[in-house]
């Protein structure tokens, strides 16, 4: 597993050192071709193949809680690719995904039923284009925890945000900074209903709304992305941070699987969810972060914990005045507000302990009405401009409590 690991990792580092061009010419427009991605399962092992039409860079790693394997490539065109067909009626698949992770780069990531190890893994030139070939074998708990981990590599590393002083709450002066976070992307969809994609919508809508928010004058957007990328949750928290975010908003329209629920909700964070269905949300979501790959192995410091938890008692009221706000902006601007519009559950993307964060589900895709209300332009703008009111609203009002809390 060590020997195949380095010597992908010092594919990738060469192919680092090329010239531009070079590496265009070598790693642009790959795609599946032949018989795509297979799955083979038999005698205790499961093949993993994907023919392509080029040799990429690669590697493979593995992650616990749950096992998984996670095969990054240089970018792949994954069109017509089904993932949950590939892994239907596999005993040791629990389930898989595919697609872009980082800009250049795509993953597919096996979520393993039980503990297996990598026991061979290459890449071979075939039939004018490549084959990549893992081979994994039923292995054990302690062994496969032994050998989980993503790699150490600049190319994948993802940004730190805990050094960062705590924001400073605004006095109503300067221009208000709002980081907007269309949920899912890339190898993460998000809900799908009718041939529309919740990423595709909520980045649409996202900048959408940056328009309606810039033209309103001062205040400067941040998008969390602004492409079909896959952002882990955590790296979201940290770039609304970076930015300097006074306000976070992630953007969100999701499929419930039971009950008619319709129209817009707001959520808050809270560990004890308002209901069942908030709940699930709250935990598809951080699902979609482990089938992705993400790593959530890394304990937090204990004392950065305390210090964030003392933020937080302050920043709550204010996230809780901020999805008040939202509510009754959306519900003027459009009426569609589903009959308890104000949830709680514990969304790790609302977890910046110093940012009033609310995340908003426009609607549920799984709902016809708000399936047809969400792909209304027209419909969008008329949120956009609620959503806008409720924030220049509650930054008023922020301002003002802030001032009474001086006194
Ligand atoms: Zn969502």
């Amino acid at each position: 597993m060590r020997r195949i690991l380095l010597s992908v990792l010092l594919a990738l580092t060469a192919l680092a050192s090329m010239p531009a061009t070079a590496q265009q010419a070598l790693t642009g427009l790959a795609r599946l071709t032949g018989e795509g991605a297979t799955l083979d399962e038999r005698n205790g092992r499961l093949e993993v193949r994907l023919e392509m039409t080029q040799t990429v860079p690669w590697r493979v790693f593995t992650l616990d809680a749950p096992p998984r394997v996670v095969l990054d490539l240089s970018e792949l065109d994954w069109t017509g690719f089904d993932a949950a067909a590939l892994a239907t009626g596999v005993r040791r698949v629990s389930a898989l995904a595919a697609g872009t992770y980082r800009p250049g780069w795509s993953r597919m990531v096996i979520e393993l039923a039980g503990p297996m190890a990598v026991a061979e893994a290459g890449m071979t030139t075939a039939n004018d284009g490549a084959v990549l070939a893992l081979r994994l074998e039923d292995s054990d708990a302690d062994s496969f925890a032994a050998a989980a981990g993503a790699p150490e590599s600049a190319l994948f590393r993802l940004t730190d945000g805990a050094a960062l002083p705590a924001r400073p709450r605004p006095r109503g002066q300067g221009p208000l900074t709002v980081v907007i976070d269309p949920g899912h992307g890339g190898i993460d969809p998000g809900a799908e209903r009718g041939g529309v994609r919740e990423a595709d919508l909520m980045l649409a809508f996202a900048r959408e709304l940056k328009e309606v928010l810039l033209r309103a004058g001062n205040i400067n957007v941040v998008l969390t992305r602004d492409d079909d990328v896959f952002v882990p949750l955590e790296s979201r928290v940290t770039i609304a941070r970076r930015a300097g975010a006074d306000v976070f908003l992630s953007l969100h329209a999701d499929a419930l699987a039971e009950g008619r629920a319709h129209g817009a909700t707001v959520y808050t964070l809270s560990q004890e969810a308002s209901d069942e269905a908030s709940e699930k949300l709250a935990e598809r979501h951080d699902r979609a972060d482990l089938l992705a790959g993400v790593d959530l192995s890394q304990a937090d410091d204990a004392v950065a914990l305390v210090l964030m938890d003392m933020a937080r008692t302050e920043t709550a009221p204010r996230s809780e005045a901020l999805a008040d706000a939202l509510v009754e902006g959306i519900y003027s601007a459009t009426q569609s507000t589903y009959k308890s519009p104000r949830l709680q559950a514990g969304f790790s993307v609302l977890k910046a302990p110093d940012i009033p964060s609310a995340l908003i589900e426009l609607g549920f895709l799984s709902s016809e009405r708000d399936l047809a209300k969400l792909t209304d332009p027209d419909w969008r703008r008329q949120a956009a401009l609620g959503i806008r009111d409720a924030l220049l609203y509650w930054a008023i009002e922020d301002a003002a409590a802030a001032e009474r809390l001086r006194k």
